[in-house]
């Protein structure tokens, strides 16, 4: 009984949380210390993209500021046209109303969106292999040479993602302001195909983040908030 009503709330709130697109929203404060409000819920699933988790997007951790979420699927769709092979997979970004999002130190004001590494297993891209049993995909560890099992990060594919989100937050009047990865791996993704022209267009963390970001790269976003 008490699982069924965990149930019923989890998507009466996947109902009635905001998720209309056409709609502005407004950023308050910093992804550090902020809030939102009439934020966007970035899509379950798409062409070539999926959710971390079903049960995390149904409670509501894939919000992002509206620009966010035009930028994100305004990227997707050129991958779709320029890498059909890749698949990219959302993880956390924020609440509904922004605000502390446990465990993470930012994602307060729907300017941060978590990205899980695009793979290959077997030298074929498939999706991240997020699940419960993985912390959602946040307790895979990959080595420095960027293996994991038989899965290995997909360097071209993740270049391409990256420059796809630059180009795209561009076109929807937003910047990126620092790409948080793993800074071993991060030599790696320079020799990929588009890697020094990536390196050229946006600002990478230099110093390691308090949690190792191997299996996802988080995107800070510039946007004009309160
Ligand atoms: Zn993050």
């Amino acid at each position: 009984m008490g699982v069924l009503l965990a149930l019923l709330t989890l998507m009466a709130f996947a109902i009635v949380h905001p998720r209309r697109p056409g709609a502005s929203s407004v950023c308050n404060g910093t992804p550090a210390n902020g809030s939102l409000r009439d934020a966007v819920s970035i899509p379950h699933h798409g062409v070539n993209f999926s959710s971390y988790s079903t049960l995390g997007w149904l409670l509501g951790r894939q919000h992002v500021h509206s620009k966010v979420y035009a930028t994100l699927i305004d990227a997707q769709r050129e991958l779709v046209r320029s890498r059909p092979e890749v698949h990219t997979v959302f993880a956390e970004s924020g609440w509904p109303f922004g605000g502390r999002l446990r465990p993470h130190r930012t994602h307060r004001n729907g300017t941060s969106v978590d990205i899980m590494v695009p793979v290959t297993r077997d030298g074929v891209p498939v999706p991240f292999p997020a699940s419960l049993s993985n912390g959602f995909g946040y307790a895979v560890e990959f080595d420095r040479q960027g293996r994991y099992r038989d899965y290995r990060i997909d360097y071209d594919a993740m270049a391409a993602q990256l420059l796809a989100l630059g180009g795209a937050a561009r076109r929807n009047g937003i910047g990126i302001d620092v790409v948080i990865f793993d800074n071993t791996l991060q030599q790696q993704l320079w020799q990929a195909r588009e890697g020094r022209k990536l390196q050229q267009a946006m600002r990478f963390s230099r110093t390691p983040a308090w949690v190792r970001h191997d299996e996802h790269y988080h995107v800070n976003f510039v946007v004009s908030c309160r």
